[in-house]
């Protein structure tokens, strides 16, 4: 008979053999910051997760370093919001000067940025709008890349446009290498579902829909055949990295993708998913350590980084190396 338990029964071997690892470098945390002075507030939805004015931001930097955490994903919350966004690709808007002060603060941080619009929109959607409503493709893509150039110009290391226009990648690395930015890599958000686990974070960003949804262009989550086209034309177009977001309850995404590609992948465990666990886990209904198995479900399907709002928590709770 084959005894599956010989591998299994002692803790040296079964410890010594095991096929994924969590890292603090295999995190990526979201970090919001909001224009404003002398803020850290939070959400109902997520408590413990705050948004940051410029002059109180080195407390979550510190933080961060303290822990060995230095990559991170940056969000801003603008105070004006117009139909076309401007303020995502000022020069001088929330985020491009948060990359100036975090760069100051500690060259090694690894600044992230999402590129989209929603935040800065009036109307909350991802690009700008037609007479009717409609969001315009070509003409928001451009957009998308004007954001990317401006967070670059700032100091970030990499672009992540997170709108789902068609075609964005390539106006984005089309528009860096123009501008002598060739080794700015694009993380894609490319399988990206329209998905009810996004809620708390609209709450946080500030970036709910004033009308519709977006279910004309984020991904239909009860459809995987086309994932694979999708990652493949984001490579064509100059993606670097891939990303499916969310995470839990699409491994089959990050799997399929996972052995047809060489990019690496990105998950994104989001809000929602964060704010379930999180509450399980207060209320006694499951123990902390699901938190480290969900990690390892991400990497054991295939994903190579995982942006999470858990990264403080599983240092301080010693669940990763
Ligand atoms: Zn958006």
């Amino acid at each position: 008979m084959k005894r599956f338990r010989r591998l299994r029964m002692q803790d040296e071997l079964r410890n010594s053999i095991k096929e994924n690892h969590l890292l603090k470098s295999d995190l990526i945390t979201p970090i919001f910051v909001i224009e404003g002075e002398n803020i850290k507030n939070a959400t109902d939805a997520m408590p413990d997760l705050y948004r940051y004015s410029l002059d109180r931001l080195e407390e979550e930097l510190t933080e961060l370093r303290d822990r060995g955490l230095f990559k991170i994903l940056l969000f801003g919350v603008p105070d004006h919001k117009d139909a076309r966004g401007t303020m995502a690709y000022a020069a001088e808007g929330i985020v491009q000067t948060a990359i100036k002060q975090i760069k100051a603060f500690d060259a090694r941080f690894y600044i992230i940025t999402d590129i989209c619009l929603c935040q800065y929109t009036d109307h909350g959607h991802c690009g700008i709008l037609d007479d009717l409503g409609e969001v315009v493709n070509d003409e928001s893509a451009k957009l998308m890349a004007a954001i990317a150039l401006s967070h670059v110009h700032a100091g970030a290391d990499m672009v992540a446009p997170s709108d789902m226009m068609d075609g964005r990648i390539a106006a984005i690395r089309e528009r860096l290498d123009a501008e002598g930015f060739t080794y700015i890599p694009i993380l894609s958000y490319s399988l990206k579902y329209c998905s009810n686990y996004y809620g708390p974070f609209r709450a946080i960003a500030d970036s709910k829909p004033q009308f519709g949804s977006r279910d004309h262009y984020q991904m239909d989550y009860h459809n995987s055949r086309q994932a694979l086209e999708i990652a493949n034309e984001d490579l064509a177009q100059g993606a670097d990295l891939i990303m499916v977001k969310p995470a839990m309850l699409y491994l089959d995404i990050v799997k399929t993708i996972r052995q047809s590609i060489s990019a690496p992948v990105v998950v994104y465990n989001v809000s929602g998913e964060y704010a379930l666990l999180l509450k399980g886990i207060e209320q006694g209904l499951v123990n902390e350590a699901i938190v480290y198995e969900t990690m390892i479900g991400f990497k054991r399907a295939g994903a190579d980084l995982i942006i999470t709002y858990f990264s403080k928590w599983l240092v301080d709770k010693n669940l990763v190396s």
